[in-house]
């Protein structure tokens, strides 16, 4: 019998092919260890499991729905056009689905405090939230030009009592945020937790991050297929670090008839001319290499260090990419493409204009493409992942934008 593939990759030491590992400290290399024995007694437990559906059913209001779009799929005259609602997830993305899942973790393996890096501040207030539902402290380091970009956001996590570490030195944005979260982490691994905020990151966390989302696909397989009585032919995500886009691709991975697109920010640049620090699409544009801890691909300047990165959208702003998408991508499960600021931000409007739905401008450059890609696919039915809400997002977009009229 063929092992599941869930089952089957990370394999023991946390590698997908050549991607993923642990490449860490030796004190960290033995937290990582911990962690993930921790995990593997949990993962396996019915009062943990149990918490859990509890948590996500009472606390964030999961199942989210599935939405046709009906007045897109009309205006565009191809294929059907789906949303998995993580917009409606408690707090407005699907990051709580990670946070309440490694909050629940740190609390059994007895820490008092909670830390992480945010970018655009939905991991920070997800995690913020899950520590005062669990009453731990909670500290987020936050690059300063995304506090500015966010200030909703940071106003949230100081009010669910979080204290929020502004990051000064470099782009001051969320590759610094994580350097120093970590550096924090450092000074005491045996209180604190990192918790890190996507599907990247040393071993365990690439698999404890993507087993934690991985209930986005099984819902939205579930809720597909009654809708509509079948499949859908393609499944669309924004790619930041991968933990959206893990989460709803990793129930159909074995479904090889579904495609499984991978949308990368493109930034300020277009498809004709692209230039390296003027986007954040890692996986399009970069080549193997380690930071944070693992093995992946990556945008690097001319010394081999992680590239400056751009994106309209804070939460895609990274120059890696979990291990797993880089896998999946090299053997050709997956497939990535590219949304720019300017079509991301169009379709931002779209969607709000024509159903109501004001979306993360993250999540609008899966969108984006899906709108791009509908009219030649007549018949067909696209599943989108709408990964959050675009209320930390409005005073931005107008102030560079207007009302979209
Ligand atoms: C953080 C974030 C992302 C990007 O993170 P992934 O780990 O790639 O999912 C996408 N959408 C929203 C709404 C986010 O907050």
């Amino acid at each position: 019998m063929k092992t599941p593939y869930l089952k089957e990759f990370p394999n023991k030491d946390g590698f997908f092919g050549k991607f993923g590992g642990a490449f860490v400290p030796e004190v960290i290399a033995k937290q990582m260890k911990e962690i993930n024995e921790a995990y593997n007694l949990i993962a396996q437990n019915a009062e943990f499991i149990n918490e859990l559906r509890k948590i996500r059913k009472d606390f964030q209001g999961r199942p989210t729905p599935l939405y046709f779009a009906k007045n897109l799929t009309k205006k565009y005259n191809g294929a059907g056009i789906y949303l998995k609602r993580e917009d409606l997830n408690h707090t407005g993305a699907h990051k709580l689905n990670h946070c309440m899942g490694e909050a629940l973790l740190a609390k059994f393996m007895g820490k008092k405090k909670l830390i992480a890096e945010t970018g655009a501040g939905q991991h920070g207030v997800a995690l913020a939230t899950a520590a005062a539902y669990f009453g731990m402290e909670c500290e987020i380091h936050m690059g300063e030009v995304d506090i500015k970009k966010e200030h909703p956001n940071v106003t949230r996590m100081r009010i669910l009592g979080a204290k929020v570490v502004p990051v000064s030195f470099g782009a001051k944005t969320l590759k610094e945020a994580v350097d120093s979260a970590f550096e924090a982490y450092l000074s005491d691994p045996i209180n604190s937790f990192y918790a890190i905020g996507s599907v990247v990151g040393p071993h365990p966390f690439p698999k404890i991050v993507r087993d934690f989302q991985h209930i986005v696909g099984i819902e939205a397989k579930e809720q597909f297929i009654t809708m509509t009585g079948e499949m859908p032919d393609m499944v669309v995500a924004c790619v930041g670090g991968g933990s959206n886009a893990m989460g709803i691709f990793s129930a159909f991975i074995e479904d090889s008839y579904v495609d499984l697109v991978g949308i990368e920010p493109l930034g300020r640049s277009n498809i004709n001319n692209v230039k390296l620090g003027e986007h954040a699409a890692s996986l399009s544009y970069g080549s193997e290499g380690q930071m944070h801890g693992f093995n992946s691909i990556m945008l690097k300047d001319n010394k081999g260090e992680p590239a400056s990165v751009h994106s309209v959208a804070s939460g895609l702003d990274y120059p890696s990419v979990g291990p797993e998408h880089a896998y999946l991508h090299s053997i050709g499960r997956t497939k990535v493409d590219v949304i720019n600021d300017k079509e991301a931000i169009e379709a931002f409007f779209t969607l709000s204009k024509m159903e109501g739905i004001i979306p993360a401008i993250e999540s609008s450059h899966a969108l984006a493409y899906a709108l791009k890609v509908a009219p030649d696919l007549k018949g067909k039915k696209i599943l989108v992942n709408l990964s959050g809400r675009g209320d930390k997002d409005i005073d931005f977009v107008v102030e560079n934008y207007g009302y979209g009229d």
